[in-house]
């Protein structure tokens, strides 16, 4: 039986479990409700119209990376393991696609993320999308590329150990921005204006990634006390990601320590996200939203 392509979306997301590998999905939904609060001008108010919308459909690209078969290039969009190209600050990596194409090869790229490109793409779509008065599309490219540039806020999306599995801390990355996240910090962002004009997409990105990877090893040292609190022979459960942590101590002793970092994480997605969606709508020159 084929599934037209809105029925298997909903399919998923009924069958798999409320998770997809970035700032679970309550997260997701919230850092763009916020970073529509932090607009102003015209396209401010076209978006709080829109409010419910942008932040109901954050969560699509994780969605899409899940259907394989109609988005097949999705996954790589979602983070950028920097430490495999270069050295931290990551300054020698090609900004231009061409040209980290031809350095380090297209498969390469596709196994250690390209989340920088995506969103670039995006960016120009929405620029392309405001300035040809497409409104209906520029409100989805706008969730998505929220999603995207949330994503490589968290440490675990910039780093090739992005799960712990490196350093014998495997089962962490779900564990800290999603179980921790919904159990304890869903009501602490406050992000702060004023946005920032972005005035390229990449090296803007680049930025965020180069802000995010000094986050890992503040969470990787307080996984590794949280996970004594766990029986060494019952510590599979850490990377079990069907069987709920919500409630115990590991989770409790991770908000504990890097509460503060990971609260700072969600305010800077929700002004970035503000960011790129302003820039892009003044790049296309500041179009009359309809009414
Ligand atoms: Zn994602």
């Amino acid at each position: 039986m084929r599934l037209t392509l809105t029925a298997r979306l909903l399919l998923i997301l009924i069958l798999i479990p409320q998770w997809g590998f970035s700032w679970g999905y309550t997260a997701h939904r919230i850092i763009n409700r916020q970073a529509v609060h932090l607009l102003d001008s015209l396209l401010g108010e076209y978006f709080s119209h829109h409010i419910n919308y942008l932040s109901e459909h954050a969560i699509d690209p994780d969605l899409w990376r899940r259907d394989k078969e109609a988005y097949p290039d999705e996954a790589p969009g979602h983070f950028i393991d920097a430490d495999l190209y270069e050295a931290y600050p990551f300054r020698n990596i090609p900004r231009k696609w061409e040209e980290v194409v031809r350095k380090y090869g297209e498969e390469n790229l596709m196994s250690w993320g390209t989340a920088p490109w995506r969103i670039e793409k995006f960016y120009n779509k929405l620029v392309q999308e405001f300035k040809e008065g497409r409104w209906t599309e520029a409100r989805l490219t706008a969730t998505a590329l929220g999603h995207y540039v949330s994503d490589i806020h968290v440490p675990f999306h910039t780093v090739e150990n992005y799960n712990g599995q490196l350093t014998g801390n495997k089962g962490v990355h779900k564990r800290w921005e999603a179980d921790m996240v919904e159990e304890y910090l869903l009501d602490a962002a406050r992000p702060r204006g004023p946005v920032e004009m972005v005035t390229d997409p990449v090296e803007k990105a680049f930025v965020i990634v180069e802000e995010s990877f000094p986050g890992l090893d503040p969470i990787l040292k307080a996984e590794t006390r949280a996970r004594q609190t766990i029986p060494p022979e019952s510590r599979d459960i850490i990377p079990d990601w069907d069987r709920p942590m919500q409630g115990t101590e590991y989770i409790r002793i991770l908000y504990e320590e890097t509460a503060d970092l990971a609260i700072s994480r969600m305010e800077a997605s929700s002004l970035r996200v503000a960011s790129y969606w302003m820039s892009a709508w003044v790049k296309a020159g500041s179009p009359p939203p309809p009414d």
